[in-house]
């Protein structure tokens, strides 16, 4: 191999995450205008609207000045620079594992008589299998890493957080982030495939679009701002879609509120399952996982911590059946 392909695949490897990055570009500014509009609306402004102070307003000192956020900053930077294209690459793949099974369902089962002629209503039976396939198992997952002692070793870090910034998003431990982001795509994406072999179709390039589109708007509109520190609140769409106050409260120390809003982008499935929690009119909570873990106690207040605590507890109860506190 020559230094000219190594550099080649380089290129290759970080493609799409430098064209996520561009995205944030044009994406930026604009979150940076809807959260101080929101925040304008959601609170009665108090002294002179300078552009200094909403800019405080939307990224408050304490936020992003604080061991937490420090935290989520670092491991934020790490993942996008050696996980991002890895997971981005398989999540993706969920539509090839779709057109893949539904091959090999033909292969083996003979091909259906296709029974969706229209190409409106195949991208739109497939965009929602797959859309909805996908949110239901990352939902079940969720809920598991809550409620199953082992993996909550691995989902515990993104809750040690106590100051939310959309940083925060990225505060997974990388096993997690490796490890369990992949699946909703491989289940998701093989219960789409035997869709189509029982409608007798294969991918739309529609769908493909239709599927690209949606993961942008998810990606700003519902994961970034659900982890923005002010409780922004759709009203009676909470039940359906994820608003920034839901995941805000599944991030919240108080033991009421734990394994609530379990949701990836439907709430939907909080509601169905019943984890649904609606915050009360001026309820308020703190966040991080529990008050043995808080502050200077906080097993995951430094990067080394963030990492090495997950492997030490995981090992421990594995070795001494140590149940930890969900
Ligand atoms: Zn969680
Ligand atoms: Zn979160």
């Amino acid at each position: 191999m020559t230094m000219h392909n190594v550099w080649e695949s380089i290129v290759a490897f970080y493609e799409p995450t430098i064209e996520i990055m561009s995205l944030w570009a044009f994406g930026l500014p604009l979150f940076v205008t809807v959260i101080a509009v929101m925040f304008i609306f959601s609170q009665k402004w108090q002294g002179p609207l300078t552009l200094r102070a909403l800019i405080n307003a939307a990224f408050p000192r304490e936020q992003y000045d604080h061991a937490s956020s420090r935290v989520d900053r670092w491991n934020g930077i790490i993942l996008l620079m050696l996980g991002f294209p890895l997971v981005g690459v398989i999540a993706i793949n969920g539509i090839a594992i779709a057109d893949n099974a539904g091959a090999y369902l033909n292969a083996e089962f003979g091909a259906q008589e296709p029974v969706i002629t229209t190409s409106w209503l195949m991208v739109s039976v497939q965009f929602l299998v797959y859309f909805l396939s996908v949110d239901f198992v990352g939902y079940w997952v969720h809920r598991w890493c809550h409620t199953h002692a082992l993996l909550w070793h691995l989902h515990k870090p993104h809750h040690t957080a106590e100051t939310l910034t959309p940083w925060t998003l990225f505060r997974q431990h990388p096993i997690e982030f490796f490890g369990l982001n992949i699946i909703p795509a491989i289940f998701g994406g093989a219960f789409t495939g035997v869709v189509l072999y029982a409608t007798g179709s294969q991918i739309h390039p529609g769908m493909v679009a239709a599927v690209t589109t949606t993961a942008y708007i998810a990606f700003f509109v519902i994961d970034v701002f659900s982890h923005v520190h002010m409780p922004i609140s759709y009203g009676w769409l909470n039940r359906i879609i994820l608003a920034p106050v839901m995941h805000n409260l599944h991030h919240s120390m108080e033991p009421h509120h734990w394994d609530k809003n379990n949701a990836v982008i439907l709430t939907l499935w909080d509601w169905m399952f019943g984890t649904l929690y609606l915050p009360k009119q001026g309820e308020t909570w703190r966040w991080g996982c529990n008050d043995e873990e808080y502050g200077a106690n906080n097993p995951h207040k430094t990067l080394k911590g963030f990492y090495i605590d997950p492997f030490k507890t995981f090992w421990r109860h594995l070795k001494e059946g140590e149940s930890p506190n969900p």
